[in-house]
């Protein structure tokens, strides 16, 4: 019998040719991946994944892919020459971030690899290009300058101890300090965020290995003269504009000039009794206040500076900075400015350090002016108001920085009276800040001032 051939229908037709066309996508949904920055590539003995970034500059884009090419070939290398055990899996893989800065794009690029041993070795490496230029550039080119980034690593150190002392991390002060030496290839890794410029960095640069990535963020108004205005998200102040308090000091220029400093405050009696006397004779003086006193006398303090008095600091706690760790002394420094910040909305640039010691790292952490002393009235030890006052007079010269302190109301009266006399002697009574301008110095930050 003649077998019937059989013909598909036009249901069957349509039924393998959808059939087809699936089997067809599947295979090339494998053969090609759907993903081209994809890679991926496995052996007996190792595993290499790798995400290319996906960056629209095309300079950018070729060298994330040098670099990951180099170090994939390292990784071959590298592990061809092991003695491959049969159960040796070596890996390779990557990971990134991009960021969108203006005319700038930076790619982190983060290598993982395994050729044995406790962990992954990671490596970093970050580029950022300036698309308006067309050139790659680095954290320098958005400071001030290369002082700028020493600066920035001191503000780095106290972020990154605080971020330690935080989670319970215990980091040495010593490496936190190495990893964070002014070169840019230590701050690879940043972006200049809403709030404030983030710095990471990778295991190891500045802790221990299985303390991990430590990632950092500093705000805006702590960048100042450290980051160029432009990336600064924050309004320029007006640096012409005149404080409320200050006084024309064109009626100073023919005077000799004395600096009264009261230290260790605020208190009640003695600060207040003073305030309410400056007036008699057009003296304005500095206080060098602790921050543990801060709380308790807001009012006091707000009305000193209001009245034009100079606001400084003698730390937090009075403690001997030499004796203290360069993360302690940070924490000294700044709580206090902070606290006074915020009650007298400025900042506080003047410091004199207990007991008169400092060294060069403490400034430079500080980034303050430095005043100490040249006329020590020892009126903690007296509290006699003629001897303080005679011993005033007897040794004033023009520019002489006296040292009190406004907790003894003997240490008050004495200035007073002392101000009584050398007013007759043609001296006028000034701030700190007053006398600077008066005599036309610009200070610095890594002198002492004993007198000026
Ligand atoms: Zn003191």
């Amino acid at each position: 019998m003649k077998r019937k051939k059989r013909r598909l229908t036009k249901f069957g037709k349509l039924f393998f040719g959808i059939v087809f066309i699936c089997i067809c996508s599947i295979s090339l949904f494998f053969c090609f991946p759907k993903n081209h920055l994809y890679e991926k590539k496995e052996t007996k003995n190792y595993v290499i994944q790798i995400e290319y970034p996906h960056l629209s500059d095309k300079n950018l884009a070729n060298y994330t892919r040098e670099y990951i090419g180099d170090k994939k070939r390292q990784f071959i290398d590298n592990v061809q020459k092991l003695e491959l055990t049969n159960d040796a899996k070596y890996e390779f893989k990557t990971d990134y971030q991009v960021n969108e800065m203006d005319d700038t794009v930076g790619v982190h690029l983060q290598v993982y690899e395994y050729t044995g041993g406790a962990h992954y070795i990671r490596n970093d490496k970050s580029y950022y290009y300036d698309k308006k230029n067309n050139k790659l550039v680095t954290i320098l080119d958005f400071l001030e300058g290369e002082e700028a980034l020493e600066r920035l690593g001191n503000i780095a150190f106290y972020y990154v101890m605080q971020y330690s002392q935080k989670h319970n991390l215990d980091f040495n002060q010593d490496m936190v300090k190495a990893g964070l030496k002014s070169e840019p290839l230590n701050y690879e890794y940043f972006n200049f965020e809403e709030d404030g410029l983030k710095l990471v960095f990778p295991p190891y640069q500045v802790a221990y290995y299985a303390a991990g990535e430590v990632s950092i963020k500093i705000p805006y108004q702590e960048l100042g003269g450290i980051v160029k205005q432009q990336y600064l998200k924050i309004e320029k102040k007006d640096s012409v504009s005149v404080p409320k308090n200050m006084r024309d000091i064109k009626q100073f220029m023919n005077k000799k000039l004395i600096a009264f400093t009261f230290d260790d405050g605020p208190s009640n009696v003695a600060t207040n009794k003073l305030l309410d006397n400056l007036d008699k004779y057009q003296a304005r003086v500095t206080f060098f206040v602790l921050g543990s006193r801060v709380d308790n006398y807001k009012e006091t303090l707000k009305k000193a500076y209001d009245m034009g008095n100079l606001i400084g600091s003698h730390t937090y706690h009075h403690k001997d900075l030499l004796t203290l760790s360069s993360y302690d002394v940070m924490k000294e420094i700044r709580q206090t400015n902070d606290k006074m910040k915020q009650i007298i909305e400025t900042d506080i640039k003047y410091l004199r350090p207990p007991y008169g010691n400092i060294n060069a790292e403490i400034k430079e952490f500080s980034n303050m002016y430095t005043i100490l002393w040249d006329l020590d009235t020892e009126d903690w030890k007296y509290k006699d108001q003629n001897t303080i006052a005679n011993y005033i007079i007897s040794n004033a010269h023009d520019g002489a920085i006296v040292l009190l302190h406004d907790l003894y109301e003997t240490s008050v009266d004495g200035a007073l009276q002392a101000m009584e006399q050398l007013e007759k002697e043609g001296y006028a009574f000034v701030t700190i800040e007053e006398m600077a301008r008066i005599k036309g110095l610009t200070l610095n930050t890594e002198e002492n001032y004993y007198q000026l």
